[in-house]
């Protein structure tokens, strides 16, 4: 093990030189909402991996260019992991709100405030950092690491699938490797496997073409809210369950890991219920993470229709909306469901529109909890950093991470870096400079465990 005690010891002697890396790239505005500095933050960016010891270059998109940089173990059948993040801000007002500028990082309290600190570019040096220190020490890292960091995630990445559909030889992978996000509140670290998807509908119905009087007419003028409100409730039982013919066919069964995996999760019905606004969940452990991390849910996020003013308007409106968003699971998709969810509005009452809301959604993604990477980076995070990490099945939120299994055909494993209190998109965003080493250390075992795994042949 003295590799391992040379290595952290060469990490935490460089640690003001890797915080100088990290104001700079932070002082660089790079905001891709209105095209703000993104270019020079890419030069800026692929210089860095250049002098931490990888080759790099500028690739361009219809959109932001993409920072792709990569660095050979030597050995043709290393492990190769590809790691991706993303160069972009989001924009930094309202200014008055921050205690220091934005874009002139401050070290406060053993944080780094800015634009960008925690979301994302200490995450996505910290990976290139681990591979410098590897370079440093040892010559070259003991697998090969390919780095895609794309300038345009804050503006919903829409040029990524096509950047990986063109290069899709260049970006093999045995895995992509994502840190982004926060830790868990109480400080352990996380390895997230996978996020629901999203499905955005509206359901339209429409009467006659005026509201009417609901003495004069009713009974005989059409009622759409009474349309959705019978769609609604033949669409989804009280239990929850989503009544769409097929909509079930491709959801996943629960496995003996995925539940093993929940029971060590922290649960506290009345904590978590807290943060909902709630005194209590009403559910087991198990229930609460199947629900969010392994099951659909067809939420009614807004309902529109008559009158709901002060005093009463008698009427029989003309026009009832409801919104919906659809969360996914895993093998779901928007091209399946939206078929299925159009027949079944139909067969109940043609009368209601079913609109799509965006186009294709985001599709779910999530990597196996058995997939032999898995336990190999668990076991590195806990001696990187004496904590046994938390493993999210799925994020119940929505990410674009589907474009991995989906394009590339790689399974992505995500272990976000920042404080849970890094106030991304936010004013004072920052990240705590214990958290960013910690990720240099992280990333460097997380690559010595892959090779290992590797080397005994079970990756
Ligand atoms: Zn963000």
């Amino acid at each position: 093990m003295k590799d391992e005690i040379q290595l952290r010891d060469h990490i935490d002697g460089r640690r003001d030189e890797f915080v100088d890396y990290f104001k700079n790239l932070v002082s660089q505005p790079s905001i891709s909402a209105r095209d703000e500095g993104v270019t020079e933050c890419a030069e800026m960016l692929a210089g860095m991996l250049t002098e931490l010891g990888a080759t790099s270059r500028i690739m361009p998109t219809k959109g932001q260019p993409v920072v792709y940089g990569e660095v050979s173990s030597g050995d043709p059948d290393a492990f190769t992991l590809l790691c991706y993040g993303h160069y972009d801000v989001q924009p930094p007002e309202p200014l008055e709100l921050w205690d220091s500028p934005p874009f002139e990082p401050e070290i406060r309290d053993g944080r780094l405030f800015g634009r960008g600190t925690g979301d994302n570019k200490g995450q996505l040096l910290a990976h290139a950092m681990a591979v410098s220190a590897w370079v440093e020490t040892s010559g070259a890292p003991p697998i090969n690491v390919k780095f895609v960091f794309e300038g345009e995630e804050e503006s919903g990445s829409p040029n990524l699938g096509d950047f990986v559909a063109q290069n899709r030889e260049l970006l093999a992978a045995d895995l992509v490797l994502i840190s982004d996000g926060t830790m868990h509140p109480s400080g352990a670290p996380l390895i997230s496997l996978g996020n629901r998807g999203v499905i955005g509908i509206t359901l339209r119905a429409r009467g006659a073409d005026r509201d009417n009087h609901s003495g004069n007419k009713g009974g005989v003028a059409p009622n759409p809210a009474w349309m959705l409100i019978h769609v609604l409730a033949r669409t989804v039982d009280p239990s929850g369950r989503i009544l769409v013919d097929g909509f079930y066919d491709h959801v996943r069964s629960v496995g003996d890991t995925d539940l093993q995996i929940i029971s060590r999760l922290p649960f506290d019905p009345e904590e978590f219920g807290a943060t909902m606004g709630l005194p209590r969940v009403d559910m087991s452990k198990e229930e609460y993470y199947r629900k969010i991390m392994l099951e659909p849910y067809f939420n009614i996020s807004g309902l529109k229709s008559g009158y709901t003013g002060p005093g009463s308007k008698t009427i029989i409106p003309s026009e009832a909306e409801v919104r919906i968003d659809i969360r996914t699971v895993v093998d779901q998709s928007f091209d399946d469901l939206v078929p299925k969810l159009k027949r079944h509005v139909a067969e109940i009452d043609p009368r209601v529109e079913v609109l799509v809301r965006g186009i294709g959604g985001m599709e779910p993604s999530r990597t196996p909890a058995d997939h032999p990477a898995i336990a190999p980076i668990a076991e590195a995070i806990e001696r990187a950093r004496g904590t046994a990490p938390y493993i999210n099945l799925s994020s119940g939120g929505s990410l674009p991470n589907s474009v991995w299994p989906g394009v590339l055909g790689v399974p992505h494993v995500g272990i976000p870096y920042a404080n849970a209190d890094e106030n991304n998109h936010s004013p004072n965003e920052n990240m705590d400079l214990e958290c960013f080493h910690m990720g240099i250390q992280t990333s460097a075992r997380v690559f010595e465990a892959l090779a290992r795994a590797r080397r005994a042949g079970t990756l």
